[in-house]
């Protein structure tokens, strides 16, 4: 068995970026990572533009303007402006090319066509610069960034429409269990509702992975299991299997992926939830089998699965972020594995919440961070600081 950090270390080494590239829409390319660096077609602001409702002047050094117009956002007009001139404008309306300044509404007093300012004005005072933002061919994103909603403004601003990215991963989920059943159907005896693989896709989708889900169900049977697994690491980018990877007559998983001579990085880690976890390759393929029990299946995903889907899409910070919080709990450790703990932060004060076994959501769902506690600690006390793991 290995520890936390030496799994993490492994997962991270052994997982690189793809090199794989795809010309995407903007408007799809939310969390995806820039494959290019990204020139500006434009000059932003495209003309110069008035960044006040107010009065363009013909000069700044006069106290009395005579209103000569008119220039709203969107005009395609350039009036002639002369010295002792002012034209009234709007914020975005470009400015015309003979004004010195612009004056805010509020600055100014307007007695039949004379405009009066209050206070005096500095040549250029709010007027947005032609290219201010941007030049042309300047570079406007650099290779390697998350494109975020502000990142898609930016680029549609600059009226870029298409962008080369970093593809994403396809992934393939898989069930195993007799015991599952999909939610909707009744209950036999001995039955349980299969709730991994709407719950993996669901913390996918939320992350950003939304490219190619599949889904898989398979009895705890070795043919089925060999067979099912030969086709999805063929296919897909990265398997994510639930279940059937611990030491039980109908855990198959382990004895499947040998035969299909993956390459095991690791299997067991000393954790709680989460100790049969077991990562794996196979020519460019990354196979996680999870433990079944659901809070187990989630931690893992969180803690080793994720960081690996945004390494593999070409982030340069995948990890989950850790922080720091004063503990509101007392939670005294059975066990020696490192312990994630679902917990409730508020500000800086963390709650450890109770129903922490490995089989049960309820604590997961009410959540909002994990409590990390290392192998060494074995106890928190109230006022403690502790390690917390940010969720997405
Ligand atoms: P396993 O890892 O296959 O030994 O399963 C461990 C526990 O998790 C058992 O109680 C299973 O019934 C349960 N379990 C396994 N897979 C799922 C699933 N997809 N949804 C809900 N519970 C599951
Ligand atoms: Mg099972």
């Amino acid at each position: 068995m290995i520890t936390v950090e030496k799994a993490l270390q492994l997962t991270q080494s052994n997982i690189q970026k793809t090199t794989i590239t795809s010309d995407i829409l903007i408007s799809k390319a939310l969390g995806y990572v820039l494959a290019e660096d990204i020139l500006s077609p434009i000059h932003m602001p495209p003309f110069r533009q008035s960044a006040m409702d107010g009065y363009a002047l013909g000069s700044t050094d006069e106290k009395t303007f005579t209103l000569i117009g008119e220039v709203k956002a969107g005009d395609d007009t350039d009036p002639k402006l002369q010295s002792g001139e002012a034209i009234r404008i709007f914020t975005g309306a470009p400015v015309p090319s003979g004004a010195q300044a612009v004056i805010m509404q509020e600055k100014v007093t307007i007695q039949k066509n004379q405009v009066i300012l209050s206070e005096h004005v500095v040549p250029n005072a709010n007027i947005r610069p032609f290219g201010e933002q941007i030049k042309k061919d300047d570079i406007a994103l650099t290779k390697g960034t998350v494109i975020t909603a502000a990142g898609i403004g930016y680029l549609a601003s600059l009226g870029i429409t298409r962008i080369l990215v970093y593809k994403k991963p396809s992934i393939a989920i898989i069930a195993t269990g007799n015991e599952l059943i999909s939610p909707g159907q009744e209950l036999k005896h001995g039955q349980i509702y299969e709730s991994n693989s709407i719950m993996l896709s669901s913390a996918l989708i939320k992350t950003g992975f939304t490219e190619e889900i599949s889904y898989y169900k398979i009895e705890d049977e070795y043919d089925i299991t060999l067979s099912i697994l030969e086709n999805v690491i063929d296919q897909y980018d990265v398997v994510l299997i639930s279940g059937g990877i611990s030491v039980g007559d109908y855990d198959f998983v382990g004895k499947a992926l040998q035969a299909l001579d993956v390459e095991e990085i690791f299997y067991k880690v000393k954790q709680k939830p989460g100790k049969p976890l077991y990562f794996a390759k196979k020519q460019g393929k990354t196979i996680f089998a999870l433990p079944g029990n659901p809070a187990s299946s989630l931690s893992c995903f969180y803690i080793y699965v994720l960081p690996s889907l945004l390494k593999i899409s070409g982030y340069a910070n995948y990890n989950l972020t850790r922080s720091t919080a004063i503990s509101a709990s007392h939670y005294q450790k059975k066990g020696q594995r490192a312990e994630f703990l679902k917990a409730l932060v508020d500000h800086n004060n963390v709650t450890i919440l109770d129903g922490q076994a490995s089989s049960m959501l309820r604590s997961f769902a009410l959540a909002n961070t994990i409590v990390y506690l290392p192998e060494e600690v074995t106890e928190v006390n109230i006022g403690d600081t502790v390690t917390i793991i940010n969720l997405p």
